[in-house]
């Protein structure tokens, strides 16, 4: 049963946005443990362990520094510690998501120039390319790109973003929202060339909302120590001399990082390849449900379609809302609403986190019988058409 419903149904609800996602049973068990001394003997072994750990689902070996925020205050603290008043920041337009953390930028009073897409494909690398030439001044100080646009179901490649970048010979950082993908979809801090790789707990990590992190190459720090945008509670610097004795400068979310140390165990157990290779099936499992249905999937370019969400549009006057409300009411579970201008012509499937081949039937089933019930035109056979995937009778 959830913590709160205001109409109580039996069984359990499928919470199939793209974040937050399901958090596993052995996860909520580690929050139940006793808060410990944060300034105690043990905290700082612990502490050591899960900053350590944590690296690896960065493929980093550089600090990882751990905030009490949403992935909002990650996007702040990555701008905060490299940037200077006035700095000119390229930002690819590719969603709700990277516009949001453009509005961020211009309020902390960057200067973001845009590379906008149609919201249906990913990060536009020969246009970022092209900017980059023309900069001969380099008056452009990083590069900002949302790995996984959650709310388009759009994944950016960012080595490729990376060997543009170096194509040119340009120095602006890279700095990479990984917030909905790591986790769930490849993603390498070192091999790839990234400065500050932005994320957060709630998504790929299989964790409560809380956690977000700034994962920070060699350039970066150094762009920090002449960075002069004011930062105080975001501030790398407090926050990697504490870290080197396991401790923090302020009060940790100390049962947030049981949390995190747990879950990073499982992904580790599981094996990453194995995980990332789960959310590659699941995501063609349900694109081949959506084409089924005669529907269309918002990514336009199959380049570029992400395994952690499938965002799908409903047809010319009928309500994507409408849509998810009735499977809401009649089947108990939450799809992701589309966002920004895309706001009731798609709805948005999550695939990720803690999930598995009955899990998605399910919520393709909870998807097919919605589309029934809501009048919504489409045919029938999309689940038939994941369930043949799944079982190798494609
Ligand atoms: C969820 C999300 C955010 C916002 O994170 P909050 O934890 O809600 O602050 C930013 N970027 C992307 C890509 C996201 O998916």
């Amino acid at each position: 049963m959830a913590y709160f419903q205001s109409k109580p149904t039996a069984g359990r609800h499928f919470l199939q946005i793209p974040g937050p996602s399901n958090v596993p049973d052995r996860v909520l068990r580690a929050m139940d443990n006793p808060t410990m001394d944060h300034r105690g003997p043990d905290f700082g072994l612990f502490g050591k362990q899960v900053l350590e750990k944590v690296k690896q689902v960065f493929k980093t070996t550089q600090p990882v520094i751990i905030y009490p925020a949403s992935g909002t205050g990650a996007w702040e603290a990555a701008l905060v510690n490299t940037l200077s008043p006035g700095d000119t920041v390229l930002m690819c337009e590719t969603g709700q998501f990277a516009f949001l953390w453009r509005e961020m930028a211009e309020r902390l009073g960057l200067k973001p120039e845009l590379i906008q897409t149609d919201w249906r494909r990913a990060a536009d690398v020969p246009g970022i390319e092209a900017r980059l030439r023309a900069d001969t001044a380099h008056a452009i100080k990083a590069v900002c790109v949302v790995h996984n646009e959650t709310s388009t179901g759009c994944t950016s490649r960012i080595a490729e973003v990376r060997a543009a970048m170096d194509a040119t010979g340009h120095p602006a950082l890279l700095l990479v929202d990984t917030i909905s993908s790591l986790g769930s979809m490849d993603y390498r801090h070192d091999e790839w060339g990234v400065d500050v790789t932005v994320s957060g707990s709630q998504k790929g990590l299989m964790l409560p909302p809380g956690l977000s992190f700034n994962a920070v190459s060699e350039k970066a720090l150094k762009a920090s120590e002449s960075a002069r945008l004011p930062r105080s509670f975001w501030d790398w610097k407090p926050m990697i001399a504490s870290n080197a004795t396991g401790y923090f400068p302020y009060t940790p979310a100390t049962n947030m990082l049981y949390a995190l140390d747990t879950a990073l165990d499982l992904l580790l157990a599981e094996g990453l390849d194995n995980v990332f290779a789960r959310h590659d099936r699941h995501a063609e499992a349900t694109r081949r449900a959506v084409r089924a249905w005669g529907l269309e999937v918002q990514c336009e370019d199959p380049r570029h379609y992400s395994s952690v969400l499938t965002a799908v549009r409903v047809p010319e006057g009928h309500s994507a809302n409408a849509l998810r409300a009735a499977i809401l009411e009649k089947f108990n579970m939450s799809l992701g609403n589309g966002l920004g201008r895309l706001n009731d012509r798609v709805f948005r499937i999550g695939h990720l986190g803690d999930f598995n081949d009955l899990a998605l039937m399910g919520t393709l089933s909870g998807v097919e019988m919605g589309l029934r019930v809501a009048g919504v035109p489409h045919q029938d056979g999309g689940v038939k058409a994941a369930m043949d995937y799944l079982s190798g009778n494609a």
